[in-house]
């Protein structure tokens, strides 16, 4: 669990200071807000999609060092993806926070979103850590212009 914790520590420390493709998208294709009102995390997701790839993704607002972490990180992984390595990305990240996808075994497919395993332990930061990502899930299907966690 050390290498895990360090990793913990690391990524989101280093993402919440200095967040990745933090910014607004003027020419986005799309774009998406997500909330968790329980913790009061709010962002907009934007993509910029050319057919079934991910040509750009960034993100602005605000909400505790975890969701923030989580977004940049992500932000950071998907640019140049495809809409199915995204959604497989997400797919992996769910389970990784609830604990049923093992960091350790996982660490070559999952990279640094290894990170976000600790949360899994935290069941109330698990809606921070995904809210991104259930954003950006939101916006490759089109569907509406908000999300909420609750
Ligand atoms: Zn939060």
């Amino acid at each position: 669990m050390s290498v895990l914790k360090e990793l913990y520590q690391e990524v989101i420390l280093d993402h919440n200071k200095n967040p990745r493709n933090f910014r607004k998208m003027d020419d986005a294709t799309r774009h998406v807000e997500g909330y968790n009102p329980l913790c009061g995390d709010h962002y907009t997701i934007f993509l910029k999609l050319d057919g079934d790839i991910i040509r750009d993704v960034s993100f602005e607002g605000s909400g505790c060092a975890i969701s923030k972490s989580s977004a940049s990180v992500m932000t950071s992984m998907l640019k140049g993806k495809t809409k199915a390595e995204a959604e497989s990305y997400f797919e992996d990240f769910h389970k990784l926070v609830k604990g049923e996808l093992n960091a350790e075994q996982n660490m070559d497919r999952l990279g640094r979103l290894a990170a976000f395993a600790g949360v899994s332990e935290f069941p109330a930061r698990v809606k921070c850590a995904s809210l991104a990502w259930h954003t950006l899930h939101a916006a490759l299907h089109d569907e509406g212009a908000a999300i909420s966690t609750e």
